[in-house]
């Protein structure tokens, strides 16, 4: 869509202010990289490595400061190249040639585009690029024109909310990716894939190293999401939930070793580690799913090479790939009233387009073939699952069952 139709010469400068604050998040959050190594790349940081399988890498060499000593221990303020290049996507390597086309500074964040009133810290006259604090008030400034132009197109889905945590700061950017490379963003296919490829791209960014910071970030963040995992589990198993598919018996053997070993304590460090590390407590939520992943990577359908191509603890399933005849299913009630709603869902869609009610008889001549086979399909899958599910349980299959 276009936002629009004319540029006038006086909003310039503020636009590139705001592309140049897009360019920082987008490179910030899906990078892995600390704030002051984002804003210390230069031009011409980003290169594309092309692999005899027909794959693309994308590289980025920077500066890293963290640690980086001289031979008598001193903190060297400009830091140093870091050895190993980034691996980062290509949505990131975008973000660097727009950035480059920007201005023709070296640094890609340059002071001449973002500090034009404040004189240079103290800080950052020693490390040359700006202080990540100066980019608050421009991140809250890019969320208010953002807002200000998708309410003046109509564009009500893509209002940014208001963050009940504060401010917006590029340092809470490396938290967030990794909480959200555990908790997929069901539904939202094109970004499920893209968190698929944050993931591998991080663990190939940091698995080499001694200091792999962003991977303790990533090892804690699907602590936490798999202790959730099974907390929901044990609460659903006690509500009296009934659990279908053929891996019912492993989900309720993680949620009774969970509640056993972890429930209602404080994990320790150790704990956290056995608990991420335990392959018989490896399940996996989307909140859009209409199952549940107890991954054992030697079953997984969705990717055959699980097993020897990660590191354990970098194991995800691969939920764009999920395959409905792997071993590695289990589906409670939950899922059940979430297949039923979606079930509505499609009724109401194809009434609104067809005028009719039953979709799957559906012989409106104005609705596009592929359109109607999909939304048989779609239907067809969901009453497949519920009557599976209700059959294991021992309940008859209905539409209107509790
Ligand atoms: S195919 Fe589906 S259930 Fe099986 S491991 Fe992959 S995501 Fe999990």
């Amino acid at each position: 869509m276009r936002w629009a139709n004319a540029i006038d010469f006086t909003e310039a400068q503020s636009l590139a202010g705001h592309l140049m604050t897009a360019a920082l998040l987008a490179i910030g959050y899906l990078s892995g990289m600390r704030p002051e190594e984002v804003l210390h790349l230069e031009r011409g940081c980003s290169s594309q490595e092309e692999r005899e399988d027909g794959t693309v890498r994308y590289r980025v060499t920077g500066r890293h400061f963290k640690g980086v000593t001289d031979e008598d221990g001193n903190t060297l303020p400009q830091g140093e190249i870091r050895p190993e290049p980034w691996t980062v996507i290509e949505l990131v390597d975008r973000a660097v040639k727009v950035l480059e086309q920007l201005h023709d500074d070296r640094l890609l964040f340059p002071r001449s585009l973002t500090v034009r009133t404040l004189e240079p810290s103290p800080a950052e006259i020693r490390a040359e690029g700006l202080n990540p604090n100066r980019f608050i008030a421009r991140i809250k400034s890019f969320i208010d024109w953002a807002n200000t132009t998708a309410t003046r197109l109509g564009r009500h889905h893509e209002l940014i909310p208001a963050d009940p945590h504060g401010p917006i700061t590029v340092r809470r950017l490396r938290r967030t990716v990794a909480w959200f490379i555990y908790r997929r963003p069901g539904g939202h296919i094109a970004l499920g894939l893209q968190y698929g490829h944050v993931g591998s791209s991080l663990a190939e960014s940091y698995g080499g190293r001694t200091k792999a910071d962003m991977l303790e970030i990533l090892d804690f963040e699907k602590t936490l999401a798999l202790a959730d995992a099974l907390a929901e589990a044990s609460d659903r198993l006690s509500a009296g939930e009934a659990v279908s598919g053929p891996a019912a018996d492993r989900y309720i053997a993680a949620a009774e070793e969970f509640t056993a070993r972890y429930a209602g304590g404080f994990a320790t460090k150790g704990q956290m580690k056995a608990l991420r590390n335990n392959p018989r407590l490896q399940i996996f939520e989307d909140p859009q799913a209409l199952l549940t992943c107890n991954l054992d990577p030697y079953k997984a359908l969705c990717d055959p090479a699980l097993a020897k191509d990660t590191r354990p603890s970098m194991r995800t399933p691969n939920w764009n790939r999920c395959n409905p005849a792997c071993a590695n299913i289990s589906r409670t009630d939950t899922h059940m009233h979430r297949a039923r709603e979606q079930l509505a869902q499609i009724d109401t869609d194809c009434t609104d387009c067809t005028d009719c009610t039953d979709c799957t008889d559906c012989t409106d001549p104005h609705l596009p073939h592929p359109i109607r086979r999909r939304l048989e399909l779609c239907r067809a899958s969901r009453e497949k699952i519920i009557q599976a599910h209700e059959a294991a349980a021992g309940r008859t299959a209905s539409k209107d069952s509790p």
